[in-house]
């Protein structure tokens, strides 16, 4: 008996001590499965943050949870740019794919051996390029983007499709007419421009959601040869005056903003160059110095000057004539540095194309 009594002492403490263990195995337990529940509850609760901000086609539909945070932390941070970089790369890398890999030089693309340029070697309607952009990239049902005005060259709809990024803009508080055009405006035109570079995309900022029902939008397809005669136009107006010969203008949407030539002589002005000219006078009328979406179309390839204006003025594509090579080769005295290196060195979004009625331009410079 005596020597029972502390067995069954230990065999009671061995007993607590279990009950303690497993008490403490079940509390551990209860831990981790309220840790889990926590857990999934706040990956639920970002990817119901994060999810709105990768739109819905089926090539992003893969986006990892990663890129939706880099994105949503791009969007909050203010980074929009890097936004609009990787949306246009995405949007690039799909036509590559899709059989419209980059367009070859302008005069190969656009001047047919006997000089004119009247025929653009890959024509795209604005309709085609409003079904391949939603319908085939996007993966939209074009019911909810009905087109309510259409011609050979423009094609206008609405937008009512459930649209992330909206969504997104809403939750974090962000302003859709800023979000929206820094990050899809230039995408949007450059996706038109590796289809067809006559082709513009025109949003009106003034009826967007959510300040209106829906998001009222067009492609436009420009009469490129007419607009750049209308820049040769001043340039011919120029040199008839006693100035150099540079002409430009600046297009926005279908619309001219301003047209001009150089005055550099006549004004005793070494800034009036062409470029700079209707860079400014865009921005007057605009009211604004941000001139995105606008086209700058030059007689000749823009001096770094007007090419770094056309930057800081957020110019979206620039379509010249003659080459600053070409026109140093006839004589010209030209800053040998290319428009397109300037806008490769540069933190923003812009289109250099050159060589449009390039036959007609260079007889300025002979
Ligand atoms: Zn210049």
């Amino acid at each position: 008996m005596t020597l029972r009594r502390p067995n069954t002492l230990a065999a009671r403490e061995r007993r607590t001590q279990r009950a303690r263990i497993a008490a403490l195995f079940a509390g551990l337990r209860t831990c981790y499965r309220a840790g889990q529940r926590v857990l999934k509850a706040v990956a639920s609760f970002f990817s119901s943050l994060l999810a709105p901000l990768t739109p819905p086609g089926h090539h992003q539909m893969q986006a990892s949870f990663e890129e939706r945070v880099t994105r949503a932390q791009r969007l909050l941070t203010g980074d929009l740019r890097a936004a609009e970089k990787e949306t246009a790369g995405k949007r690039l890398t799909w036509l590559e794919q899709a059989g419209f890999p980059e367009a070859p030089e302008w005069p190969e693309l656009r001047s047919p051996a006997d000089g004119s340029s009247a025929t653009a070697r890959r024509a795209v309607s604005p309709r085609q390029a409003y079904e391949l952009l939603f319908r085939d990239y996007m993966g939209l049902d074009l019911l909810e983007l009905p087109v309510v005005e259409e011609s050979d060259s423009h094609v206008t709809w609405l937008s009512r499709n459930a649209c992330p990024t909206l969504e997104a803009c809403s939750r974090l508080g962000l302003d859709t007419r800023e979000v929206c055009r820094v990050v899809y405006e230039k995408p949007t035109q450059l996706f038109l421009s590796r289809l067809d570079p006559s082709l513009r995309f025109v949003r009106d900022y003034s009826a967007i959601r959510p300040y209106a029902p829906h998001c009222r939008e067009s492609i436009v397809r420009l009469d490129l040869d007419g607009l750049m005669r209308e820049a040769i136009a001043e340039a011919w107006a120029a040199k008839a005056e006693g100035n150099k010969g540079y002409g430009a203008a600046i297009v926005l949407g279908d619309r001219i903003l301003a047209q001009a030539h150089d005055s550099i002589t006549t004004d005793r002005d070494p800034s009036k160059h062409g470029e700079l000219k209707v860079i400014c006078e865009a921005a007057a009328t605009l009211g604004s110095p941000d001139l995105c979406g606008a086209l700058l179309l030059s007689t000749c390839e823009p001096c770094p000057m007007c090419a770094g204006l056309a930057i800081w003025a957020n110019v979206t594509t620039i379509i010249y004539g003659s080459s600053i090579a070409d026109a140093a080769a006839m004589g010209r005295t030209r800053i040998m540095v290319e428009a397109a290196e300037i806008a490769q060195r540069s933190p923003f979004t812009i289109e250099v194309f050159g060589g449009l009625l390039k036959t007609e331009c260079d007889s300025l410079y002979v």
